[in-house]
């Protein structure tokens, strides 16, 4: 049973999506759903969440309903399952009634596999009724931490979705976020699962974006710099404010490029009409804050650029995961100053929370400055705040050589040291007054002014040894017990250094004394080792040949065409991927054709004369 199962599902995936085999974890949680389990699916954007529900709902009889939060990511997933040939629909407050009365009477033919619903309509009766009529037996929550007031995007309407599905009839549940953290996540399986659910966690890796992270100069020169490396393909632009939004989007349209602006303070239609182009046309640089994002399954955005610090590591992973959906490598950069982290920490203090939840946020921006400021791999320290460990990357600016590393082993076993006979109990503001032997009150009454450590760290500045703390940090060697969070200990390669048995490094560039004299200078703004065009680049990195590119060129136009007169984006005709290989593989039969990536069987007869037509003419043998 479970065999022929699994022989569908592979099936189903390479004559419907024109995929040849399932991501890691999407087999794994397909089976779990059509076992009859409830669900809970944690992947990292672009991991292929929506495959978990959709081939389940093509193997089972009856009708899939999926919750999703936005309008524009259900039209743009209806639109892409169409295309493949899948009877699906949306109900939601846009439809005209006359595409209303069309879905309502295709779910009540029973003709309809997967229905993309609204919280807001699957409260009315009349569309419970409608759906249990349907045969609706599995309910799909997208963005299921929406459900938790942990996230930054709770939606109280979530938390009736367990009434509403009884209401439809629905017996199964498969909730599916890309958001990490464990209390997000013990809410989703509380307020929406069974007890005995099955939990799959992904990977948080995201191997094909490009990471990097740098001190921002004065004006827009480092973006601009990062942009000419993208020009013609699509990306965002974070800013903080809408009148920083609004300047940016105006200096990268003098300098040439296709910018446009998103945020709160804007006409709602004018903000809409951006977003759909956005969406449907290629080579876009959206300009926004960070109101612009959630939802935006776009799959070919090539770039996502910070101009200020986020908000914290799990709103910075968000947000550069909007990048690369599609696998093919993807660049980010994300600029930050003292300033962005002091305005942060006085935005904690006097916000209007209790003191447990100021020590939470607290924390989460030490966290974030760790990220910023790490000698180590990038992407070892960002997959070690969501507990993960992993191997120098290879793909980050501090792997490439970015930031000048030296020898750190001594100023790290005096700043060990100095917690260590503390007891963990002192924050580094006072380590720092200890190192650098001033009396305070404070040190008299602990005794510290006796300590051998006391006095042994005079030639650093405070922001010096603010930095050496935030680097130990970074590089794993301390961290908070798991046990008492307010004390700091030692972690087994921490143990290492302070006994002399592993050197350590520190980045030069944050220490501004002694150090940085002694290494050799060097400007920190992100890497400069040359980056490859992404576009140009298949998934394992190899390079189009100039033939090829010109294919691909042409390729595109003619999507761009099609997507116009269809009135769709370019991505439910072909993803970029899909057309890459196409232009390596450059098939001339309907059977070639079949092959490539992304090319199910609907889409095959749809296109494959038109694109053949194409590939013939820029190569006629
Ligand atoms: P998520 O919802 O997890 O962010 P999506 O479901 O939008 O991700 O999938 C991201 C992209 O990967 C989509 O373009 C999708 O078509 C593609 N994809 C999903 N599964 C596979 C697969 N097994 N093989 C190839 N491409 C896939
Ligand atoms: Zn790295």
């Amino acid at each position: 049973m479970r065999a022929k199962r699994a022989a569908d599902s592979v099936r189903l995936l390479r004559e419907v999506f024109g995929y040849e085999a399932f991501r890691p974890g999407q087999s794994e949680i397909i089976d779990a759903v059509m076992a009859g389990d409830d669900v809970l699916a944690v992947m990292p954007t672009g991991a292929g969440k929506s495959l978990c529900f959709q081939i389940p709902a093509l193997l089972a009889p009856g009708l899939t309903v999926v919750i999703s939060p936005l309008i524009a990511l259900m039209r743009d997933q209806v639109s892409q399952l169409r295309a493949n040939g899948v009877a699906a629909a949306a109900l939601n407050s846009v439809n005209s009634p006359a595409e209303d009365r069309e879905i309502t009477a295709a779910l009540r033919a029973r003709a309809v596999k997967l229905v993309y619903v609204a919280p807001e309509r699957l409260v009315r009766p009349d569309t419970q009724n409608l759906l249990r009529e349907a045969g609706a037996w599995l309910m799909a929550i997208d963005e299921a931490h929406c459900v938790s007031q942990w996230g930054h995007d709770f939606r109280p309407e979530y938390r009736t979705l367990p009434d509403l599905r009884e209401a439809c009839g629905i017996g199964q549940t498969l909730a599916v976020t890309a958001t990490a953290d464990a209390p997000t996540r013990n809410d989703i399986a509380r307020l929406l699962l069974s007890d005995d659910h099955k939990c799959f966690l992904h990977s948080f890796d995201r191997p094909n974006l490009r990471l990097a992270m740098a001190q921002r100069r004065a004006g827009n020169a480092q973006l601009l710099a990062r942009l000419a490396r993208h020009k013609g393909q699509s990306g965002i632009v974070y800013a903080a404010s809408r009148r920083s939004v609004d300047d940016l989007a105006a200096e990268l349209r003098a300098a040439g490029y296709q910018a446009l602006s998103y945020h709160a303070g804007m006409d709602k239609a004018l903000r809409s009409e951006h977003q759909d182009m956005f969406l449907r046309e290629d080579g876009i640089v959206m300009v926004a804050t960070v109101a612009f994002g959630m939802g935006i399954d776009k799959p070919d955005v090539r770039f996502v650029l910070h101009a200020n610090l986020p908000s914290s590591i799990e709103a910075y992973y968000q947000e550069i995961g909007r990048a690369g959906r599609d696998g093919l490598p993807a660049d980010t950069l994300t600029l930050y100053s003292a300033g962005d982290m002091q305005l942060r920490r006085r935005q904690i203090a006097e916000a209007d929370s209790d003191e447990a939840r100021k020590r939470i946020d607290h924390r989460k921006l030490d966290a974030l400055i760790a990220l910023c400021e790490t000698p180590r791999c990038r992407r070892q320290t960002l997959l070690a705040a969501f507990g993960e460990a992993a191997e120098p990357c290879g793909n980050c600016d501090v792997c490439a050589g970015a930031f000048t590393l030296v020898d750190g082993s001594l100023i790290a076993r005096k700043a060990m040291s100095a917690i260590v006979r503390t007891q963990g109990r002192f924050s580094p503001p006072h380590l720092t007054k200890l190192l650098k032997g001033q009396m305070t009150e404070a040190m008299t009454r602990h005794g510290h002014d006796l300590l051998p450590t006391f006095g042994v760290g005079r030639d650093l500045s405070e922001e010096e040894w603010r930095s050496v703390f935030t680097q130990l940090h970074a590089a794993g060697l301390v961290r908070h017990d798991a046990d008492d969070r307010d004390r700091l200990v030692l972690s087994g390669s921490g143990k290492a250094v302070l006994k002399g048995e592993l050197p350590v490094q520190f980045r030069s560039t944050a220490l501004q004394g002694k150090l940085r004299r002694r290494a050799a200078p060097m400007a920190e703004d992100g890497e400069t080792s040359p980056m490859p065009d992404a576009i140009d680049l298949t998934s394992d990195g190899q390079r189009l040949s100039v033939r090829q590119s010109g294919l691909l060129n042409a390729l595109k136009a003619r999507r761009a065409e099609l997507a116009r007169t269809q009135r769709v984006p370019a991505f439910v005709i072909f993803h970029d991927r899909t057309l890459i290989d196409m232009a390596i593989r450059a098939p001339r039969t309907e059977t070639d054709f079949a092959q490539v990536h992304g090319v199910g069987a609907a889409k095959c007869v749809q296109f494959a004369a038109i694109f053949i037509a194409v590939i013939k003419q820029a190569s006629p043998d």
